[in-house]
């Protein structure tokens, strides 16, 4: 077995028989890690707490043909303001799960995981309203999911921005709307999300356009995932 070393997000933990545990990371040259660590459940384990969901490691691992093992771990960030605040803790549970769900295994994506480390530092130190939801269509975006967001997926006209679906495809018409109604701040914001240009993004507060913007990229998630996050107040998405 080879050994190799990441800095990594746990983003969620199984218990594996009586003192293991499989832990699932998103490694900045990894890509998602799943490895077992050994004797982690025991009160005199070595590694202690340090792999919990949301800590920031740097780990040393040995390769495997299905899990890997872990060898050594290192706490980078803890995120502590996160784990002691409900609503930031709620956010970050959202941007783990979803992180978990969309990355693929064993593909190396750092731009992922600089996005990921971001955000969940921009959490713990302002906690933005806008957050969640730019975070999510920055991942869709990412993952390759690129919603069209500049004419009609119906008709193709560009004369008014309506409404929005993503199953169709993206942006609806005045005429194709139906009863997909959008308001067109939200769909700026989603556009500038999908590009990028999240720190414009994040200045906006206290607006009906912040949970729009949630609301439409959580629904967008269960699209993808063919199934709603389980860290998902089930009270926000309404159909
Ligand atoms: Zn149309």
């Amino acid at each position: 077995m080879t050994l190799y070393r990441d800095s990594a997000v746990v983003l969620r933990t199984w218990k594996l028989g009586e003192s293991d545990r499989i832990v699932s990371m998103l490694g900045e040259n990894s890509g998602k890690i799943r490895a077992v660590v050994k004797g982690v459940r025991k009160t005199k384990s070595r590694f202690g707490s340090r792999l919990e969901p949301l800590s920031l490691v740097s780990l040393l691992c040995w390769k495997g043909r299905e899990l890997d093992v872990v060898s050594q771990a290192e706490t980078i960030e803890l995120f502590r303001e996160t784990r002691e605040d409900l609503d930031r803790l709620y956010k970050a549970n959202v941007i783990l799960e979803a992180t978990e769900q969309v990355a693929q295994d064993g593909y190396p994506d750092p731009e992922l995981f600089r996005l990921v480390v971001r955000v969940l530092r921009v959490l713990e130190s302002d906690n933005p309203q806008m957050l969640l939801g730019s975070f999510i269509w920055k991942l869709l975006s990412l993952q390759g999911y690129r919603p069209q967001m500049t004419v009609c997926v119906v008709c193709g006209s560009g004369s008014s921005r309506a409404g929005f679906d993503f199953a169709a495809g993206g942006m609806l018409c005045d005429e194709h709307s139906g009863g997909k109604r959008s308001s067109p701040e939200a769909l700026d914001v989603i556009s500038r999300s999908l590009d990028g240009q999240l720190a414009q993004v994040l200045r906006i507060e206290n607006s009906p356009v912040v949970s729009e913007t949630e609301v439409l990229a959580l629904q967008a998630l269960e699209v993808v995932l063919e199934r709603s996050l389980r860290s998902v107040r089930s009270s926000i998405i309404r159909h």
